[in-house]
């Protein structure tokens, strides 16, 4: 870690009861928005409304149309956000946008809405992109933008990135835009019906974002005093999260620790498990946290900087980097299996990404990443 480094997350958060509290919002937008010339102050028109079948019914939906309505926006719904969604989703979002006359974006639900609100905020600003024009890397306008989380875990309101599926090479990646919300409203009751599965999941990912951006060899001494306070914080939900007690006070620390964790990676980045579990979810149809969470203990066993490592596990109350390993265990069903040739396959792939190993901290073999597939998993 050099001494120079710089911290950036713009989007202002509000936290609450319910979004109506925070109706006057969604007149004006005084937040940080890229702006087509043509763009007005204010967060717009009428707002294209990204959602899922099931995020949008926890009360988040009718709250937000409460709020648009109030201030005279009108609104399109699209609610056929896809999980892990893809470029050709992001392209079905931008196109119901345009078709509705849409000039601005309000995400509902967990990552994969938000993700694709972000993609269809700058499709909306660039009709003559195509989602897959998105990947280069670049700076792209987009409409403003709102976030309202329905799960805890990826913390996407508060970082910069647009996880899509790319069918065409079988991975994840973001796009190449930095996008963040001007806004995101985090009420703790809209997570309350989570199933839970997608708690425990989503749990793990927060873990995952802290713990890797901690470990990043972009973390800065700023991100590293947020990731250490997250760590306390997640130590404390542990006993709520092994009991599957669920009330209140955890789901609002679970969300403020998503959004935390998200404002660590919003510059730190995630490292390899990430890169290494988007093989999980897109093959072995792992849901996102899961996905990276079983890898996390075997890459705490790996990483070059054993003092942060251990500093790590002390302040989130963990053992052992096998600690980690069986509490994100304890939460799936069973313990993934690999072929060999899925193991050298995965391997192989993530090994020409040369970008994200540079994440890491040190050299990076491509039998390091074998190794860390087989002792993560079953081979069969
Ligand atoms: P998700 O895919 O958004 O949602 C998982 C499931 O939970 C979906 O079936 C969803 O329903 C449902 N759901 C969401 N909110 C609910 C609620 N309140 N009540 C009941 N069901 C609800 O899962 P996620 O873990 O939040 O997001 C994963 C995605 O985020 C992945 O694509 C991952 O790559 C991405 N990600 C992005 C970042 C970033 O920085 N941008 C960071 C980490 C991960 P619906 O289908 O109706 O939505
Ligand atoms: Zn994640």
């Amino acid at each position: 870690m050099s001494g120079k480094y710089e911290y950036f997350m713009p989007t202002r958060l509000f936290f609450g009861g319910s979004v109506r509290e925070f109706a006057a919002e969604f007149a004006g937008d005084r937040s940080y928005q890229k702006r087509t010339p043509s763009q007005s102050a204010g967060f717009g028109r009428k707002a294209l409304i990204v959602t899922g079948k099931s995020s949008a019914k926890n009360g988040a939906l009718d709250d937000a149309a409460y709020c648009l309505s109030q201030n005279g926006l009108e609104y399109a719904v699209f609610d056929r956000t896809e999980e892990n969604p893809s470029l050709e989703n992001a392209d079905e979002a931008a196109k119901a946008g345009l078709d509705a006359g849409c000039d601005c974006v309000v995400a509902i639900g967990g990552g994969s809405p938000m993700d694709l609100g972000k993609a269809a905020a700058v499709l909306l600003a660039n009709p003559d992109k195509k989602a897959k024009d998105l990947i280069q890397p670049g700076e792209y306008a987009h409409v403003p933008l709102y976030a309202v989380p329905t799960t805890a875990g990826t913390g996407s309101e508060t970082t910069p990135y647009s996880i899509l599926t790319l069918h065409e090479k079988q991975t994840k990646s973001s796009i190449g835009a930095n996008v963040f919300f001007g806004k995101a409203f985090l009420c703790a009751r809209y997570t309350d019906n989570l199933p839970e599965a997608v708690t425990l999941s989503a749990a793990v990912d927060v873990l995952a974002h802290l713990c890797e951006g901690y470990l990043s060899s972009k973390a800065s001494p700023f991100s590293d005093m947020l990731a250490e306070g997250g760590f306390a914080s997640f130590a404390e939900c542990v006993p709520a999260l092994k009991a599957r007690a669920f009330d209140a006070p955890f789901r609002e620390k679970m969300l403020r620790l998503s959004s935390l964790a998200g404002v660590v990676i919003a510059q730190a980045r995630t490292s390899l498990p990430h890169a290494m579990g988007y093989a999980m979810t897109y093959f072995k149809h792992m849901p996102h946290g899961f996905g990276t969470g079983i890898l996390l203990g075997e890459y705490l066993k790996f990483h070059p900087d054993r003092e942060k490592v251990g500093r790590f596990l002390r302040l989130a109350g963990f053992a052992s980097a096998d600690g980690v390993k069986e509490l994100v265990l304890s939460f799936t069903e069973r313990p993934p299996s690999l072929t060999p040739a899925e193991i050298e396959d995965f391997s192989r792939k993530l090994y020409e990404n040369k970008a994200k190993l540079a994440i890491h901290p040190g050299l990076v073999e491509l039998e390091d990443i074998r190794e860390m597939y087989r002792r993560s998993t079953v081979t069969i």
